[in-house]
């Protein structure tokens, strides 16, 4: 039976539920793991530090077995990053893996290698979250990521795409024009996409400040937007106002970053942390991981690690440690060492 737009949301959104109430369940599972299969990027964006220009692709039953491990300790969502992940030449085989085990697949691509057949293959391959960064409206030296680059990349996604699509804009101190993050998302919505904001980081994650005008671009692109992207802005609104976020990070255990060497690590930012090969990881560590307690989590603009802890935030429990953590620190400093309380 052949797939429809129509059809396949409704399908991605049931599964995404069904794994949304098992992750309520059982805490010591990961929600969203990010693997990296190639290190290699076909840019050179003057801010990151998660790319190199000549690695070569991680041999595909290497990578099966990272995605069959990942299925074994109970993943639910696995994206597929880089580097550009679009280079690897087997790239489809791998997220057709993810969805024999039944786990969600998404990618996170510069898309610079998109078109009509390769987003077929993709549709074909099962694949249904992608997202897309786009730095600015036209290229400049510290990136190629820019509408006018990939607006014809995007029209291809709004006609063929049988998987959802998000578009996802920076502010911070390093990109050029203020205004491009609303013609951004202006755009992608026009074109049926959801769309998102993120703050740029430094190279441990943290936040780099934003001006008033950069703050007031930022709400301008939240109003715009529109699915789960958009909806969990709260920890940015804060740390742009200069405030520290209370919040839990449950890298290690929630969220796995799984470089090309596969091992896994708490977030991009944090590698080496804690190091360990994905296929020794066991449930122990992910038990062990969620009670960990992060130093840079107060100050953390990583917002897919912060969606992923979300979930455990709403427990009673993480109620109650909050609460007491407010009554302690009465002008709104994080009670970081009430982390280690168990959830
Ligand atoms: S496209 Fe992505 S991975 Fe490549 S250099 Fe730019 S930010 Fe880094
Ligand atoms: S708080 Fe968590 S997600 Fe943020 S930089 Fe630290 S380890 Fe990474």
């Amino acid at each position: 039976m052949q797939r429809t737009k129509l059809g396949s949301a409704l399908t991605r959104s049931a599964r995404t539920l069904r794994l949304v109430a098992g992750g309520v369940v059982d805490k010591y599972h990961p929600l969203l793991v990010q693997i990296i299969p190639m290190r290699r990027c076909n840019l050179a964006c003057a801010y990151c530090n998660e790319y190199d220009q000549s690695s070569k692709p991680v041999p595909l039953p290497v990578m099966l077995r990272r995605i069959d491990r990942l299925a074994e300790l109970g993943t639910a969502c696995v994206t597929i990053s880089g580097g550009e992940p679009l280079m690897h030449p087997e790239l489809d085989a791998i997220l057709a893996r993810i969805r024999e085990h039944g786990m969600i697949a998404g990618l996170i691509t510069n898309g610079l290698l998109l078109g009509p057949d390769r987003i077929a293959r993709l549709n074909q391959a099962g694949l249904e979250y992608l997202q897309i960064s786009i730095d600015n409206v036209a290229p400049d030296a510290v990136s190629q990521k820019s509408l006018k680059t990939l607006d014809r990349k995007l029209q291809h996604l709004a006609e063929h795409a049988l998987f959802h699509v998000n578009i996802n804009s920076v502010v911070g101190a390093q990109l050029g024009n203020r205004q491009d993050p609303v013609i951004i998302a202006k755009r992608a919505r026009d074109l049926g996409f959801s769309t998102s904001i993120g703050v740029l980081h430094d190279e441990s994650g943290q936040l780099s400040p934003l001006s008033a005008s950069e703050a007031a671009v930022y709400d301008e692109v939240v109003r715009l937007g529109q699915g789960v992207y958009t909806r969990i802005n709260d920890f940015q609104r804060n740390l742009i106002a200069g405030r520290p976020n209370n919040w839990h990070c449950r890298a290690g255990a929630r969220y796995l970053y799984v470089c090309e060497e596969g091992l896994v690590h708490y977030c991009s930012q944090q590698r080496g942390k804690p190091g360990i090969a994905l296929l020794e990881y066991s449930r122990e560590d992910i038990r062990r991981e969620f009670y960990s307690v992060k130093d840079c989590a107060p100050l953390c603009t990583i917002g897919c690690v912060h969606r992923a802890s979300t979930l455990d935030e709403l427990r009673p429990s993480e109620l109650v440690r909050r609460y007491r953590s407010a009554q302690k620190a009465p002008h709104g400093a994080p009670d970081v060492a009430a982390g280690h309380e168990a959830v």
